[in-house]
């Protein structure tokens, strides 16, 4: 083939191939052109998760009938002018590419009107210019997507995949904006409404965390906030160490508004939380970093969904040190960069101190459940949940079976006990006590039946819209196992009733967790399949889950229990939950033998 110019349709395609990847990637092009034209309001409407249709209408400066056409043309934009522009950026768009791009694997039909014009424009997916209604603002529409391009519609997953990606996007722009309302109606449904908050950044952010990031989110989120001379900022919320989630999928970072995933920042999170965190769990958190301009390079991917830090070292360790400060940790440099940050932290420009998250253990209480009936009643496990006292006597001599008998704790932490010959155990109280409830679980599902406690107040629970739906297709099969919930809204679920043995668990982790997981599996799995996995979610709510004093009676019920089943001698993660010192060891160590 001799060397030739591709046609424009082609060239765009090509571009869309980078950008327009699904409905999603079209909704966030649309956002970004409606944020940057100044929107105060805007109102997104999709059909079928967008794999049918999607409009985009907004109240932003609108496009001048001269520019309409032109707005749909390849590297036509407004944003930028000359080269400097590009490394001074303050807008999301600057390559001009989106709507061309849209355009040539879509039919699309842009309307708009400047407030200065006395009527609306609209060019039709046939390119035609023609009179049109609308108030001041822009109106995008998008039909038939993928409809020029074919092969690249087999690459769309289900509408529930392109739901929640779908929900994503408009989840960043609606974090990032809170001064501008949000509305999200999807099969003629209104998903959510969003309105428009004043006052300082993370004030008006806080109505909307719970509707965009959960319930489980918002109740743990922890203002957070830190400056330094040198023109950088960090504002956002993260959990404090007590409550954490199962994934890093919890953790949303922001760079000058824009919504990033990147390693460096990932990292610092991760770091920052290193001793705090059981292992496995990971923080919560959202994070708004503000740099100057010159410090980040976003025009490294189409999408922009990345970016290029110019100095990674120096971003690792503000981020690090900030949230380190926050969750009240001595200061200290970290030892992995050269540019482990020391420039003092201001306060935040509202004049705030800077918040000090306070870190309230919650007072776990073992289950009343937690019983045997086989068991000598010397050994049940009663724990009233109101006071705390404990009704279970000391157990008889010849009860002590061979993890031995309490002598006391460590770190409200481990117990140890000695047994009769000796020797010292060890036990992890948190990891034995969570495989005890999973056992019991286990045993109770496969007699038939998980007793469950209705609760007294139905608890509310908000979700993310998909995992709403998630919870609900599984309802039937969740009741099997003692939790009973029920649809309340697009994004809330009522819960009426939790499995017995959980005890007075807290019903808003347990269902953010269930519902996770249950979003994680694929939508073929049968619940069945993975109620081990599920289970072992329950038990890990209910067991005690972070350091807690317990009297020898508790200890000693807790080893008689572990006795009892010797599956609980390692934790529902494989690791052990007990150690032992033979007495021989222990001469050893005293050079005694
Ligand atoms: P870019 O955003 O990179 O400039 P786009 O193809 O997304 O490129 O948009 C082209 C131009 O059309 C923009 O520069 C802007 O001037 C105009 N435009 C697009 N969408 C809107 C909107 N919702 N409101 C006002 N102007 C818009
Ligand atoms: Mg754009």
């Amino acid at each position: 083939m001799p060397i030739r110019r591709l046609p424009d349709t082609l060239a765009n395609q090509i571009a869309a191939g980078e950008v327009i990847e699904r409905p999603a990637s079209v909704v966030k092009e649309l956002l970004e052109n409606s944020l940057d034209a100044g929107a105060t309001s805007v109102r997104i409407s999709t059909e079928n998760a967008g794999l049918t249709g999607l409009e985009v209408l907004d109240n932003g400066k609108g496009i001048p009938q001269a520019e309409l056409k032109l707005a749909l043309e390849r590297h036509a934009t407004s944003k930028i002018e000359t080269t400097e522009d590009l490394f001074r950026l303050n807008t999301f768009g600057f390559r001009g590419e989106a709507l061309p791009s849209i355009a040539s694997v879509a039919r699309l039909t842009l309307t708009s009107r400047p407030e200065t014009q006395p009527e609306a424009w609209q060019v039709t997916p046939e390119g035609h210019l023609k009179p049109a209604a609308l108030p001041p603002g822009t109106r995008v529409q998008v039909a038939d997507l993928f409809y020029a391009t074919p092969a690249r519609r087999k690459f769309l997953k289900s509408a529930r995949a392109e739901r929640s990606a779908l929900h994503a996007v408009v989840t960043n722009a609606a974090l990032a904006y809170p001064h501008a309302t949000f509305t999200l109606v999807e099969d003629g449904v209104e998903t959510w409404h969003l309105p428009a908050a004043q006052g300082d950044f993370l004030n008006a952010l806080t109505p909307r965390l719970a509707t965009l990031l959960g319930g489980e989110f918002a109740a743990h989120a922890q203002p957070i906030g830190a400056a330094n001379a040198e023109g950088w900022s960090l504002g956002g919320f993260i959990s404090p160490p007590t409550a954490h989630a199962a994934t890093a999928r919890e953790q949303y970072f922001f760079v000058n508004g824009r919504p990033v995933k990147d390693r460096t920042l990932q990292t610092a999170l991760k770091q920052a939380y290193a001793d705090r965190l059981p292992a496995g769990r990971h923080p919560m958190a959202l994070l708004f970093l503000n740099i100057p301009a010159e410090e980040v390079d976003v025009n490294v991917h189409p999408a922009k969904s990345e970016v290029r830090f110019r100095n990674r070292d120096h971003t690792f360790g503000f981020l690090y040190a900030a949230v380190r400060q926050a969750l009240g940790a001595p200061k200290q440099s970290f030892a992995g960069g050269q540019g482990a940050h020391t420039a003092p932290f201001a306060h935040l420009s509202s004049g705030q101190p800077m918040p000090l998250p306070n870190y309230q253990l919650p007072m776990a209480t073992l289950p009343q459940q937690l019983r045997r009936g086989d068991e000598p009643s010397a050994t049940r496990f009663e724990i009233p949940a109101a006071n705390g006292h404990i009704k279970a006597p000391m157990p008889e001599g010849d009860a002590i079976g061979f993890l031995g008998a309490a002598i006391g704790q460590v770190a409200n932490t481990f117990i140890l006990a000695e047994t009769a010959d000796g020797n010292l155990t060890i036990i992890d109280q948190h990891a034995a006590h969570e495989r005890i409830v999973y056992e019991q679980l286990k045993t109770a599902q496969a007699a038939g039946a998980i007793p469950r406690q209705p609760l007294l107040l139905p608890t509310l629970v908000t979700l993310k819209p998909t995992e709403v739906d998630t919870l609900l297709a599984n309802a039937a099969d969740l009741d099997k196992l003692g939790l009973e919930l029920e649809g309340y809204s697009p994004t809330a679920v009522t819960v009426t009733a939790m499995p017995a043995a959980l005890g007075n668990a807290n019903p808003l982790p347990l269902v953010n967790d269930v519902a996770r997981q249950l979003s994680d599996f694929s939508p073929r799995t049968v619940l069945h399949e993975k109620l081990d996995h599920l289970l072992s979610t329950f038990a890990c709510h209910h067991s005690i889950r972070a350091a807690r004093r317990l009297s020898l009676a508790e200890m000693n019920a807790l080893l008689r229990q572990m006795e009892a089943n010797p599956a609980t001698l390692t934790c529902n993660h494989g690791r052990p939950t007990t150690a032992t010192f033979a007495k021989s060891q222990l001469e050893k160590m005293f050079d005694r033998s």
